[in-house]
């Protein structure tokens, strides 16, 4: 027998509070305020919380996983572990860059790992040196399955034909045979593991055949599975699909954890200061930019002097018209030319998030720390609602073009 405590999957599942219901915004916050309530909200309160619907801190006595951060749920996942009430399904949830992939991955090697504890206990974290935990590392251990669209496209496109090619670069979703992969590999006992092991991203792409065929082995998991689903948007996910999961909600990293992080990797302590509050408190995205922090930083002065060559008060309309076709034509030339415009306004928009709040009283917290000075001159020439305003119209931008409105239109209402 694995060591759980046999559940049926509806008193298995449920959303957990990690902070004690503290984290929705307060209903007195004025609209500005409301902007900056964390990007990754906590685990939220709702009545299907499990048992208390607390969870205290992470145990003191075990050390942490391989992560930057989620220290919350990390001491989450050990306590159940250490309580045999281990779920059948997780839903991770968090922005891109929050650390999702590694929590699961860090999850997935605490609960396979082959090296044996002193008390006779489960392990609470990966020894990170034997070869379950080194096999799972590298995406090679047998009864650990990592899919998502990228790993799809893989497959497809190493399937030799043009056909599967071509099919390859147009997904953009959990397809039905990747939710048949996952039912596939869970429904047969573990290799020579303890867990057999699912982790699924992109989940909240999911379509409804894809959906339906992930409902039916979520129905009746085998007593050695574990499935992890990993989504940005909860709201995306069937709710049959959540309905069957313990929902655990990445918490946004404290700025000085992933700093000291990058500095730990070699990173100048100016740039990893920057670059983790960059990042607003997603580990995977400092991470990344750390890699070519120069470049990374190089990206965001060249979107912001664009962001000021917009706003100039001696701006001609002209050149603004040629900013917003330039852009337009840069998200029409494929993927990545999206990516840059989207990051460009993602840019665009902590900027003007960041002026807000030295307009408010609050400049410790901008995440453009840099910029300190151009943003007090800017703001003894704005009122707040005219910040607001830039505010509300870039996100509707972002929406619009994710919504498929004609990208020239859209970013000139914007730039004008
Ligand atoms: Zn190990």
């Amino acid at each position: 027998m694995l060591p759980r405590q046999p559940t049926s999957p509806s008193a298995s599942t449920g959303t957990i509070n990690l902070d004690g219901g503290r984290d929705s915004p307060s209903p007195n916050l004025s609209r500005w305020e409301r902007l900056f309530a964390p990007p990754m909200n906590d685990i939220v309160n709702n009545d299907n919380a499990v048992g208390t619907g607390f969870i205290s801190p992470p145990l003191p006595s075990a050390p942490p996983w391989p992560l930057v951060g989620h220290t919350r749920e990390v001491g989450f996942l050990q306590q159940a572990i250490r309580g045999h009430r281990v779920s059948h399904a997780y839903l991770f949830v968090g922005a891109p860059g929050s650390g999702k992939r590694s929590l699961a991955v860090a999850f997935a090697q605490t609960l396979n790992c082959q090296s044996a504890t002193s008390d006779g206990h489960p392990r609470l974290t990966p020894c990170g040196a034997c070869p379950s935990c080194h096999r799972i590392t590298r995406g090679q251990h047998h009864d650990v399955l990592l899919l998502d669209i990228e790993r799809q496209r893989e497959l497809l496109a190493g399937s030799g034909r043009d056909a599967d090619a071509d099919k390859a670069a147009r997904q953009r979703v959990i397809s039905v045979a990747t939710a048949h992969e996952l039912r596939e590999h869970i429904s047969s006992r573990p290799y020579d593991a303890r867990y057999k092991i699912a982790i699924l991203g992109d989940a909240d792409t999911m379509q409804d055949a894809a959906a339906n065929s992930l409902l039916k082995t979520l129905e009746e998991p085998p007593r050695w599975a574990v499935i992890i689903l990993l989504a940005a948007n909860e709201g995306s996910v069937p709710a049959t699909i959540r309905s069957r999961c313990q929902l655990i909600s990445l918490r946004a990293v404290a700025r000085e954890v992933i700093a000291t992080a990058l500095m730990q990797q070699g990173v100048a302590a100016a740039q990893a200061g920057l670059l983790a509050a960059l990042a607003e408190g997603r580990p995977g995205l400092a991470i990344a930019a750390a890699g070519d922090a120069e470049a990374a930083l190089a990206e965001r002065n060249s979107a912001l002097a664009l962001l000021q060559s917009v706003i100039a008060p001696d701006a001609l309309i002209a050149d603004r018209f040629a900013i917003a076709a330039r852009l337009a034509t840069s998200y029409g030339s494929g993927p990545a030319g999206r990516a840059s415009v989207n990051a460009t306004l993602e840019l665009w928009l902590m900027w003007w998030r960041d002026l807000l709040l030295v307009k408010s009283g609050h400049p410790e917290l901008v995440t453009n720390p840099d910029q300190a000075a151009a943003m007090h001159t800017l703001a003894a020439r704005l009122d707040i609602s005219a910040i607001y305003a830039r505010i509300i119209a870039t996100q509707t931008t972002v929406g619009q073009l994710a919504a498929a409105v004609n990208p020239r239109l859209a970013l000139e209402s914007l730039v004008l």
